[in-house]
């Protein structure tokens, strides 16, 4: 059996869901077909949830705007009287009625049972569709089976139930194919929860994980992992092999092209990850499993954008020894932000976080009552690993580093974001 994810670009227009079927169509054999929110229709959602949350009137037209993007993919793909059309009004009415109750108090909970939509529409016309095309295959709401704790927006699964349930609900014996959505969970009294934002990536994973899948394919608009995101980086080129831990060192310093969480499942079980071009299906792309050679990897550009830095001196002078530290983490813990390069010295610590406007002031004033901070917003993280002195003259040249650090694999540097 074999797991494929395709993402919201891959899926963003009929072309795209015609694409989907041919690939579908040329896999023989047991398939789990994972798909995101079409195109930017998650974005649009969050949207849709902040008007309903704060009461905005603007909540008709967002809604109106939803609903002719995704049937506008319809008409083009289905004749008038499909079954299709049921199935979406049924969606689109669930998501109307939530929309015209009162709120709770929760935004994290409003905010995962609206955005869902996005899945389940998306799956709900992909899995219809493949039938259409004479593809035999079973939707499934993976919300019933891929089980979570509480903690909306950022879910933990729970492991054993969810594999547990899983095990049951993708039966080959009823169906060689399943259709389910990336992203998206429940919790046990059927809450529904999200794994974090372009968190379909890591679904696939755990699908893999959970039903001993042989390998998964992530389809993707690029070739394959490359050693710089080829939007910022015009001689970017693909890497055909790559370890696990080469994999989750990338994603963790920025690489968008994997979600973070997806090599853990598939490493623990030794299942290798594709990562493949739909545009290009008959492309081999990068291969990620244990590598037990030594791989000469090209230097590896990442640029992490949107980072804050800050730089912390205790008022009383005390040295920045473990306690200030760990006392400065649980800060950081309580706000849920994300640390990305530290430095300290006798009395200053500086660190690179995720930017998070929402927090960042009540941040801020709580630190400030025991140090003084001096901060820049809005600078950028650069990452090279497999480094030599030529690439870093490439991308860094005479630019003034606000951070500056390098270890055996990997240097970094902190820039103001306008160089
Ligand atoms: P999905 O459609 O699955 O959501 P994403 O848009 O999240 O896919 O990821 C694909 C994008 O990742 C590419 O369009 C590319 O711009 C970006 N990217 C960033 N770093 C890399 C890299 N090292 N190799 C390939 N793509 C990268
Ligand atoms: N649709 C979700 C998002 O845009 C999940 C994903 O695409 O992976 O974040
Ligand atoms: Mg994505």
């Amino acid at each position: 059996m074999k797991v494929f994810k395709f993402g919201g670009a891959s899926v963003k227009d009929a072309a795209g869901v015609k694409n989907l079927s041919s690939i579908v169509h040329h896999q023989h054999g047991q398939l789990v077909v994972v798909v995101s929110a079409m195109g930017k229709t998650t974005n649009l959602l969050e949207t849709l949830c902040n008007a309903y949350f704060h009461k905005d009137p603007k909540v008709a037209s967002i809604m109106k705007e939803l609903k002719s993007f995704h049937l506008a993919i319809v008409d083009s793909l289905f004749p008038l009287n499909d079954e299709v059309y049921k199935h979406l009004e049924e969606l689109f009415t669930n998501l109307e009625n939530i929309l015209s109750s009162e709120s709770s108090l929760c935004y994290d909970y409003e905010y995962d049972r609206i955005i869902c939509f996005g899945e389940l529409i998306s799956t709900t016309i992909i899995s219809d569709y493949l039938k259409m095309e004479g593809i035999d295959n079973q939707f499934i709401d993976i919300r019933k089976y891929l089980k979570t704790d509480q903690n909306y927006r950022n879910a933990n699964i729970d492991l054993e139930l969810s594999g547990q349930l899983c095990r049951e609900a993708f039966d080959f014996n009823t169906a060689p194919v399943f259709v389910t959505q990336g992203f998206i969970a429940g919790t046990r009294t059927n809450q529904t929860t999200t794994l974090g934002r372009e968190g379909s990536d890591y679904t696939a994973a755990l699908l893999a994980n959970l039903l001993n899948a042989e390998d998964v394919t992530i389809w993707k608009d690029v070739p394959g992992v490359m050693n710089a995101d080829p939007k910022e980086y015009d001689k970017a080129q693909v890497i055909s092999r790559m370890s696990y831990k080469e994999a989750i060192e990338l994603s963790h310093f920025g690489a968008k092209v994997i979600h973070p969480k997806t090599i853990k499942p598939i490493q623990n079980k030794q299942i290798p990850l594709y990562v493949r071009s739909f545009l290009h299906p008959e492309s081999t792309g990068t291969v990620i499993q244990e590598i037990d050679e030594h791989l000469k990897l090209p230097p590896i550009y990442i640029n992490k954008a949107n980072q804050c830095l800050l730089t912390l001196t205790p008022r009383d002078f005390s040295f920045i020894a473990e306690e200030k530290l760990s006392h400065i983490f649980a800060i950081l813990a309580q706000y849920k932000l994300k640390l990305n390069l530290m430095q300290n010295s006798a009395i200053s610590f500086s660190f690179c976080i995720d930017c998070n406007s929402a927090v960042f002031n009540t941040f801020l004033e709580q630190l400030q009552e025991e140090f003084e901070v001096r901060y820049n917003q809005n600078v950028k993280l650069i990452t090279i690993r497999h480094y030599n002195d030529e690439i870093i003259r490439e991308i860094i040249g005479d630019s003034p580093t606000l951070v500056e650090q390098r270890s055996r694999t990997t240097a970094q540097f902190v820039l103001r974001n306008h160089i």
